[in-house]
């Protein structure tokens, strides 16, 4: 639908998972974390400070929310690279998998429970399953079976036979992190 207004179109990629960093921002489209909406707004009306005047913004609005539609989001793979699987708090890089857990080939921290904020992150960017071979890309496990053994010890559902096997990241993986105590 037609409204008959000239008003520039910005898009935008805001992270709202403050844990989500990001390696490489791409210089197609901005692309930062919920902290940083503030400032872009603020400079936007700078850049653009006659393209809406107050009684307008109001009926532009007001069409918006008239014209609002539950949509069914898809997925959306902006070609940003975030940094994949169990990630060093202290230095940003990707942390490397060992037997036990994963150490940070920087400053040699090691960590048990990272598997579970990674996952979380892959179910933000990507998806709500994964299988055995995207855990292993995305977490950098090289052994089909050290990861299947991972997957199994978090008691989390799947679906499909050893194969294809899909697991479902539940929503509350986090918490499962905690209640585990490790
Ligand atoms: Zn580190």
């Amino acid at each position: 639908m037609k409204i008959g207004i000239d008003v520039p179109v910005v898009p935008v990629i805001v992270f709202t998972d403050p844990k989500t960093w990001i390696a490489t921002p791409t210089q197609e489209v901005d692309v930062f974390r919920l902290s940083g909406l503030r400032s872009k707004v603020s400079r936007l009306f700078e850049q653009y400070p006659a393209a809406l005047g107050e009684e307008l913004l109001d009926y532009v609005k007001e069409h918006f929310i008239a014209c609002y539609q539950k949509l069914v989001l898809k997925r959306i793979y902006p070609k940003v690279s975030v940094l994949k699987g169990v990630v060093c708090i202290g230095c940003r890089v990707q942390m490397r998998h060992e037997r036990k857990g994963f150490r940070c080939m920087q400053c040699g921290t090691k960590t048990m429970n990272g598997i579970y904020e990674a996952l979380h992150d892959y179910r933000l960017l990507y998806n709500d399953w994964i299988t055995n071979q995207e855990f292993r890309d995305f977490l950098g496990v090289e052994s089909i079976y050290t990861a299947s053994r991972m997957l199994s010890k978090l008691g989390i559902d799947y679906m499909g036979n050893f194969k294809n096997r899909k697991y479902v990241i539940p929503p509350n993986i986090l918490e499962m992190a905690s209640k585990k105590g490790n």
